[in-house]
């Protein structure tokens, strides 16, 4: 989705969808599906319609569509496609939701990388219909959660004089980062623009806010896994809603830049992001 235009356009569209014929437009929707095809050949050869070695040809399976119209084959395929592939009762019940405002639809920026949710999505088809082979797409993801948190920009801030705070984006990251002005290796690891810093660093005996006391929590935890596990622990903040309990987790796991942190990345974002909602 491009904006908010888009936005307002997919809530028409599944508006509309769910006060229409669900059970029909799937019926209809899914027969057009290679996944449909493929079963129907399944059923066909089980009922002995057709022999076991023939080969489907797309332009064969669409004059078998034609042959097996209106048949028990036809309907025993869409009956087993409703039924393993689909889940209906649970499509009605989201759209539904939506209808009556108990769901709400929500753009996500996820600056052109595929959202959690779509992942999901996309990682289900590929298994489904084999038109990705499930290696390949594990390959595809670990490459774009890569490609994503290497271009992240986090604020790396000195906890122990406050006085260095630096934007680095993650693949200019040093082997190892020193505070300019006091050269401590404690550095905290932190969301915030190095402005949002300023306040904090120039309190002079100000008792903290709230929401300050808390980056400056978030600030000590994160500095002391990096002063644990260095460069990688960046790699771990930088996935989104990854706090330092959650990148600890994982990099008790592994604390070296892999395809199993990359993974284990993803995982923790999936998660977080089901929790929210
Ligand atoms: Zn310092």
């Amino acid at each position: 989705m491009a904006g908010a235009a888009d936005g307002r356009k997919v809530v028409e569209v599944l508006h509309e969808l769910a006060t229409s014929d669900i059970h029909e437009l799937v019926k209809k929707a899914s027969m057009k599906t290679g996944l449909f095809k493929r079963r129907l050949v399944h059923v066909a050869r089980r009922f002995g319609a057709i022999r076991r070695r023939v080969d489907f040809s797309s332009l064969k399976l669409n004059q078998l569509m034609k042959s097996l119209e209106g048949t028990i084959i036809m309907d025993e395929a869409l009956k087993e496609t409703l039924h393993k592939d689909l889940d209906m009762a649970n499509t009605e019940r989201v759209l539904k939701g939506i209808v009556a405002g108990e769901i709400r639809v929500v753009r996500l920026e996820t600056r052109n990388q595929p959202s959690p949710l779509s992942r999901i999505g996309l990682e289900r088809i590929s298994m489904k219909s084999d038109l990705i082979p499930a290696e390949k797409m594990r390959l595809i993801l670990i490459e774009s959660t890569k490609a994503r948190i290497m271009n992240e920009v986090k604020t790396f801030v000195c906890v122990s004089c406050w006085q260095y705070a630096d934007m680095i984006r993650v693949k200019d990251l040093p082997r190892r980062l020193k505070c300019r002005n006091c050269e401590s290796e404690r550095i905290g690891i932190l969301s915030q623009a190095d402005e949002d810093l300023r306040k904090i660093q120039s309190r002079k005996g100000r008792p903290l806010s709230e929401r300050e006391k808390w980056i400056v929590g978030q600030a000590r935890e994160t500095a002391s896994l990096y002063e644990k596990f260095g460069k990688v622990a960046a790699y771990v903040l930088a996935g989104k809603r990854i706090g330092p309990a959650e990148a600890e987790g994982i990099l008790l796991e592994e604390d070296k830049v892999s395809d199993r942190l990359f993974e284990l990345i993803m995982d923790a974002e999936r998660q977080a992001l089901l929790e929210r909602f």
